[in-house]
């Protein structure tokens, strides 16, 4: 981990990244740069508890891609401390795990969709979670924000949630809509980076399943 005067300020994003796109990558560098941060930490899930029935590509390959998509952009890195584990990974573990590695001076913001907020109470350990670290809702232009206000404060006055939120651009770019459209043989270009596309094609993924 990096050293900072004063305390660093890592971003922390989770996903499946199966595949990760740009959706994720705009998310990731608008916030980077709105709340100043010193570097963005994408931690590909390893065994996800919401996903467990379905199929998720090897955890290997998603870890690839993700480095592959993150390489260009020295704000960004990735964390294999997900990946790594046999574990189910549910984030209050993973962010207690990071926090060992960390200065005590360092603050921690967990990046995320405002549907991750509204969902948060269903997270476990979550208050814990709260205490250890500060979250950043992202919200598109033209989403009705009032539930996500509402819930905010509720965070707020109940367990001193410190929870700060952002507009960013709209993309209707999903890893969902990606994986359907190489399984029926449609373009993906300009959805993700070239070296992703690259990969997915290579390693033949998403055809079959
Ligand atoms: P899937 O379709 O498999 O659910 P996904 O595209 O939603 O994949 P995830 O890995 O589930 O990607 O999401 C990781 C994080 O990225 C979440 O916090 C989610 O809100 C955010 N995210 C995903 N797609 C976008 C997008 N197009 N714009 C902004 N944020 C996004
Ligand atoms: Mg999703």
């Amino acid at each position: 981990m990096i050293k900072c005067e004063g305390g660093c300020r890592f971003g922390i994003m989770g996903g499946s990244f199966d595949p990760i796109h740009y959706g994720h990558l705009m998310l990731a560098e608008q916030i980077r740069t709105q709340f100043h941060l010193d570097k963005v930490y994408f931690i590909p899930v390893g065994n996800a508890p919401h996903k467990e029935a379905g199929f998720m590509t090897d955890k290997m390959q998603r870890y690839e891609m993700t480095v592959l998509a993150t390489m260009t952009n020295t704000g960004f890195a990735v964390s294999r401390i997900e990946i790594d584990s046999d574990t189910v990974s549910y984030t209050i573990n993973t962010v207690k795990k990071l926090k060992e590695h960390l200065e005590p001076e360092d603050t921690l913001y967990f990046i995320t969709g405002a549907d991750a907020i509204i969902e948060l109470e269903t997270w476990k350990n979550f208050e814990e979670l709260l205490g250890i670290c500060k979250f950043i809702g992202a919200t598109r232009p033209g989403v009705d924000r009032s539930k996500l206000v509402s819930k905010i404060d509720e965070l707020k006055n109940k367990y001193g949630a410190d929870i700060s939120t952002t507009t960013v651009p709209a993309l209707a770019i999903s890893s969902t809509d990606i994986r359907d459209r190489v399984k029926s043989d449609q373009s993906i270009r300009y959805l993700l980076p070239d070296s992703v596309e690259h990969y997915i094609y290579k390693k033949n993924l998403y055809k079959n399943g």
